[in-house]
């Protein structure tokens, strides 16, 4: 059995775990420093924390759990991480630079059991849940990497982060509220929500769960259809929550969190692109705080399904931009890497 991760621990039970390792009050908060600040990895990287509470610390606990197995960068910016777990399982995560700030793409889940039929990490299910020191060690990495090779014009440290990586976020309850408190803790990563965005399919517990929990961060709903029949056929999983519930949900989490819900809607060639569908889209979103996110599907290699054309495109956005709903096409970066969510891991589980 691997040791808990240490990066696991929220700010106020990293003192109780020092305290019973001897450690004084004082060296909780730098440890904390040492995990959400200055990114450390190793344990002898904790220069002020005495050595004999690194090695307790590191006989009860791991520091490490992702291991960096390949590191891709587009023409257009976006660098792609491939990590291998401690149990040999891989997951992904991106940087994509914007005009002032990274935004890093997190993964939540090995896998996914949302089954989504446009989506390659789906296809081989879902393997297991990351715990929160895994999902927060992403977010290490990353960093690391960009303080290694920084990208020009860039604040030092300012990013966002959303998870559109592999798996739902939303179905891994265990460690989702964990990772969002520490990233929003002072003594934590202490990141403003307004950085942060949660992507989910919209399971109607894991939706309903997160409305009651009101953690303040952004929402994007990936919606994938306009009537429960069209939802389902795309998303089996999540289309079984009533289309009218996950509206409702979504338009109460933006009232309560003061700030729109985004809709994703993917883009597929004369099956999600059709003027009737953008009319009922526009409905919906028009129905509470939203706004529309389109995003052109990323082609999977094994894959009939085509995006739509740049016209189709604009025609489809037209038409909810008309109807009055804040709309924007999402341009997907690293095209040239298959950054689409699981795509590298799959290309490496075929190739082994
Ligand atoms: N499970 C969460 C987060 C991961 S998917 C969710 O569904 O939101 C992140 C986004 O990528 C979603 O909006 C999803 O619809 C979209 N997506 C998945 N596969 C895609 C593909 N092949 N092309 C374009 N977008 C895709």
């Amino acid at each position: 059995m691997a040791k808990p991760l240490l990066r696991s621990l929220v700010p106020e039970e990293i003192a109780p775990a020092v305290g019973e390792l001897g450690g004084e009050a004082y060296r909780a908060r730098q440890v904390a420093g040492w995990l959400h600040v200055h990114d450390a990895l190793q344990w002898d990287e904790m220069r002020n924390v005495p050595r004999p509470l690194r090695a307790a610390l590191a006989e009860r606990f791991d520091l490490q759990a992702l291991t960096p197995v390949e590191r891709q960068e587009s023409s257009d910016g976006t660098r792609k991480f491939l990590f291998r777990l401690r149990d040999g399982q891989t997951v992904e995560s991106v940087i994509i630079p914007m005009e002032s700030h990274s935004t890093f793409c997190l993964s939540t889940q090995v896998g996914c059991a949302m089954a989504c039929r446009f989506c390659a990490t789906a296809r081989g299910g879902l393997v297991r849940n990351l715990e929160a020191g895994e999902i927060l060690e992403q977010i290490t990495h990353l960093r690391r990497d960009l303080a290694a090779a920084p990208i020009s014009g860039h604040g030092d440290r300012q990013f966002n982060v959303v998870f559109m990586g592999m798996g739902e976020p939303l179905d891994n309850w265990d460690a989702l509220p964990t990772v969002l408190r520490i990233m929003m803790d002072d003594d934590g990563l202490a990141m403003s929500k307004r950085r942060i965005q949660v992507s989910t399919s919209g399971p109607g517990e894991g939706l309903r769960r997160l409305v009651a929990a009101a953690p303040g961060v952004g929402l994007t709903l990936s919606l994938g259809g306009t009537t429960d029949e069209e939802r389902r056929r795309l998303m089996p999983v999540p289309g079984r929550t009533p289309l009218a519930e996950v509206i409702e949900l979504g338009a109460r989490y933006a009232r309560q969190s003061a700030r729109r819900t985004t809709i994703a809607w993917v883009l597929i060639a004369g099956k999600t692109d059709q003027p009737e569908q953008a009319r009922r889209l526009a409905k919906l979103a028009g129905s509470g705080p939203f706004k529309v996110n389109l995003i052109p599907l990323n082609v999977l290699d094994d894959d009939a399904q085509e995006p739509s054309g740049p016209a189709a495109v604009l025609a489809f956005q037209e038409i909810l931009t008309r109807a009055g709903i804040d709309t924007t096409v999402r341009l997907s970066g690293g095209r040239d890497i298959a950054a689409a969510c699981g795509q590298l891991r799959r290309r490496r589980l075929a190739s082994t």
